[in-house]
């Protein structure tokens, strides 16, 4: 079964706006360990400087610090970036910013190890790059950078021609097509794994035939509402049953007892579209109204009830709510229990009305 999901999700090409939810998602789940990656970026450039500078006598000049301000700027602006799209600029500067800090330390070395620290350099931050979650422009700019600044070739003393340009030529194609490859391959897996989940979780907190939340996800929504504090207003659970369901499927048959069930779930939808409504299941329906009055209440359920009455359709048919006020010390259980009860109310005063729990 998931296999035969899973197959008809690779099939098609993820839409835009999806991919751009997912771009979103993966940054928010992983913004600490971008924030991680940076400090240990920083520090390990920092180690190698200070090596170099004292060492090595570069000498530490102004330009330390300056690089060492600027890659700390922009490791704390991250930690104020909530959105995507940001991240994948700032990680653009962020490569160009420690490329050049790469290049000015490699300066300090002597000229025949400079390739070799070049290459170390750009691996490493190539190879970070390829784990945090980009966006594919973000990674290609960057690899773009890495290679334009942190060019063994330039300013340093080998050839392409000889053996260690050949050398570093072949090292720099390889590496740049495995970190592009598994870049690519990675983010298109944890794409799928996202389109996959999103698919399943909805399939199962939804109702196959209504297409309205089911009693899963009332029961979640629900009672995350009724959990909520301070309430400014009441709540209210209403339950909504059909009228003489029963002779609908015995007289028309069972699909169009079926097309009734969701021309109902289509007008909760519509009367109750601010609120949290489902289909329980059989021909029972619930809502749960946080954050209103009395009068609004009676004044949706009348609207509701008329609605389905007034519906000009070839099997027309009424509906009756039950309606209680959910008391702060109330569980989703106890309620729903109340509503239940004044459902039975309205369904012996005469069924098609709204009835109040006592
Ligand atoms: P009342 O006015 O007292 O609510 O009477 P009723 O006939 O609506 O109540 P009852 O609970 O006896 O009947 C509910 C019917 O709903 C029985 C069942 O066949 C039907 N039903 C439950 N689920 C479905 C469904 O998914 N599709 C269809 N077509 N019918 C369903
Ligand atoms: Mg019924
Ligand atoms: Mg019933």
């Amino acid at each position: 079964m998931f296999k035969t999901i899973e197959d008809e999700v690779l099939k098609k090409a993820a839409p835009a706006a999806l991919q751009r939810e997912f771009a979103q998602y993966h940054f928010e789940r992983q913004r600490r360990f971008c924030l991680l990656i940076y400090i240990a970026s920083i520090v390990i450039w920092l180690v190698f400087d200070l090596i170099v500078s004292f060492l090595g006598g570069q000498r530490f000049t102004y330009l330390s610090p300056v690089f060492l301000g600027a890659l700390s700027i922009i490791a704390i602006i991250l930690g104020f970036t909530h959105k995507a799209r940001h991240f994948h600029r700032l990680n653009v500067l962020f490569v160009l910013v420690m490329t050049l800090g790469v290049r000015m330390v490699t300066h300090g070395l002597p000229v025949s190890l400079q390739p070799a620290w070049l290459m170390l350099g750009a691996s490493s931050i190539l190879y970070s790059a390829s784990v945090l979650p980009l966006s594919r422009g973000s990674f290609y700019c960057s690899l773009i950078i890495i290679w334009l600044v942190l060019n063994p070739f330039y300013g340093t003393d080998i050839e392409l021609l000889g053996l260690k340009g050949a050398m570093a030529a072949c090292y720099s194609v390889f590496l740049s097509a495995m970190t592009l490859y598994s870049f690519i391959k990675l983010r298109q897996a944890r794409l799928y794994a996202y389109i996959m989940t999103k698919l399943l979780l909805d399939q199962a907190y939804l109702d196959t035939l209504t297409e309205i939340p089911n009693r899963r996800s009332f029961m979640t929504t629900a009672t995350k509402q009724l959990q909520a504090r301070p309430r400014k207003r009441a709540h209210y659970l209403a339950m909504i049953d059909i009228d003489n369901f029963k002779k609908v499927n015995d007289t028309y048959g069972h699909d169009i007892g079926d097309l009734v069930l969701k021309r109902i779930a289509a007008a909760i939808k519509a009367v109750m579209a601010d609120y949290e409504y489902a289909r329980l299941g059989g021909e029972e329906f619930a809502v749960y109204l946080s954050e209103v009055s009395h009068d609004d209440v009676e004044h949706l359920a009348a609207r509701l009830c008329r609605e389905v009455r007034e519906d000009p359709s070839e099997y027309p048919v009424t509906v009756s709510i039950g309606l209680t006020r959910v008391a702060d010390s109330d569980s989703l259980n106890q309620a729903l229990r109340k509503a239940d009860e004044a459902l039975y109310l309205a369904k012996h005063s005469g069924k098609d009305r709204y009835t109040f729990a006592a």
